[in-house]
């Protein structure tokens, strides 16, 4: 005989339970170069509702065009420094201008949106208990004396320079995570992102990795500051988004570094571009800007035995796929 078993008709209560399994996700600076990247990963999981929050300042909706109108996907132009009222269950707070060229640009915003925007995020965190990562820097290392850098060292920053709207910014914006961590049992995370770099970086930021590939595309010289000798470590973006959700999941506070420790001079960087992308391009010296880190890389004991983390692009092979990228958006195909 046939089976007179009912269809299952799930009460109201598992409904709204199963809705509740769903996530809510807020990503601040979302439409940026790492954020949007991040959004590229949580969408993919069926359960995240995500929402970007950006002010378009060096960020832009194409970077999140391919989520414009998904259901579970929502863009709202916002000021970080001005209060927002959502309900969210996690935040990734990101937003802040990453290159010196645009932190510079108007140094007062950029503190601004460091310190009160890290403080709203903070006020929204607590008033629906949410769960928040910052996403430091390496630059609260400062121009270092310890290297590779570890977490506990305290840093050797410049308090009055031009770098330190953005430097003792990001400084100002762990301590209110602590305290609110401290004084409000706030859940939070903070990662201390190590020089990123790949698709949909903006190409004329200003920063190494996209300067000396849009420089190799366009046939201009590569432009290395004085002395060359300075060091920075690159960690490809999909490694980076990696390290940051298994420090958002996982259960430790930080902060922690998130960087690839493979450790390049600028001359180095120079020269491999040159390789991959332009044998017959020029490399120039020019001059430096004010406070320059002399040498930087990450030590990532850390997040290797608290998250299970580690960088597997290298730069050799995170260098074509930006270049792709590059090629796409200025239009000049790679010569047969
Ligand atoms: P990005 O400039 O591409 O992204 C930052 C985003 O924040 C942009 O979309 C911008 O429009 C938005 N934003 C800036 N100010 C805002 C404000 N007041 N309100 C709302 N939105 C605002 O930079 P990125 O490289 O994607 O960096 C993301 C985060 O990672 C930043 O917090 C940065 O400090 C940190 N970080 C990046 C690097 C790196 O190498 N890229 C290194 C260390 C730390
Ligand atoms: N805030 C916000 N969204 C919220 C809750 C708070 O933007 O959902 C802002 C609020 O406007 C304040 C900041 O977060 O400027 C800190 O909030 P908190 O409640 O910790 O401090 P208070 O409002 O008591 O100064
Ligand atoms: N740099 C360079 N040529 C450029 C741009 C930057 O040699 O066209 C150097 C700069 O002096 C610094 C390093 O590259 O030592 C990294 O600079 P970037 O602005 O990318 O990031 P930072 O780590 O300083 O935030």
């Amino acid at each position: 005989g046939q089976s007179t078993k009912p269809p299952p008709n799930p009460s109201p209560l598992r409904s709204a339970k199963f809705f509740q399994a769903n996530m809510r996700i807020l990503v601040t600076g979302g439409a940026g170069f790492i954020g949007s990247h991040l959004v590229d990963r949580l969408m993919q999981n069926e359960k995240n509702e995500v929402i970007v929050v950006d002010n378009y300042f060096t960020g832009s909706k194409d970077n999140l065009k391919q989520w414009i109108g998904h259901p579970r996907f929502e863009l709202i132009r916002h000021d970080v420094t001005e209060p927002l009222l959502v309900e969210v269950d996690q935040i990734y707070h990101l937003a802040c201008p990453a290159s010196p060229i645009f932190y510079k640009y108007n140094p007062v915003k950029t503190i601004k949106t460091n310190v009160m925007g890290t403080l709203n995020m903070l006020g929204l965190a607590k008033r629906v208990g949410a769960r928040i990562l910052l996403t430091s820097t390496s630059e609260v290392y400062g121009d270092p004396l310890v290297h590779p850098q570890t977490e506990d060292y305290w840093g050797n920053v410049n308090p009055i320079g031009v770098r330190s709207c953005y430097d003792e910014g990001k400084r100002v914006a762990e301590t209110l995570m602590f305290d609110y961590h401290r004084q409000h049992g706030i859940e939070i995370r903070i990662a201390r992102i190590f020089n990123t770099y790949g698709p949909r970086m903006n190409i004329d930021d200003g920063r190494v990795v996209s300067n000396f590939i849009a420089q190799a595309i366009r046939d201009e010289p590569l432009t290395v500051q004085l002395p060359g000798t300075q060091t920075r470590s690159f960690c490809y973006v999909s490694d980076m988004v990696d390290g940051l959700i298994r420090l958002m999941e996982g259960e430790n506070t930080g902060p922690i570094n998130i960087g690839n420790p493979g450790e390049f001079t600028m001359v180095e960087l120079a020269e491999t571009v040159k390789e991959i992308i332009n044998p017959n391009v020029k490399i120039i010296s020019v001059e430096n800007t004010p406070d320059d880190p002399r040498q930087r890389k990450p030590d990532i004991t850390k997040a290797r035995e608290l998250l299970g983390w580690e960088p597997k692009i290298k730069l050799r092979d995170g260098v074509p796929l930006m270049e792709e990228d590059f090629r796409q958006r200025l239009g000049v195909a790679k010569k047969a």
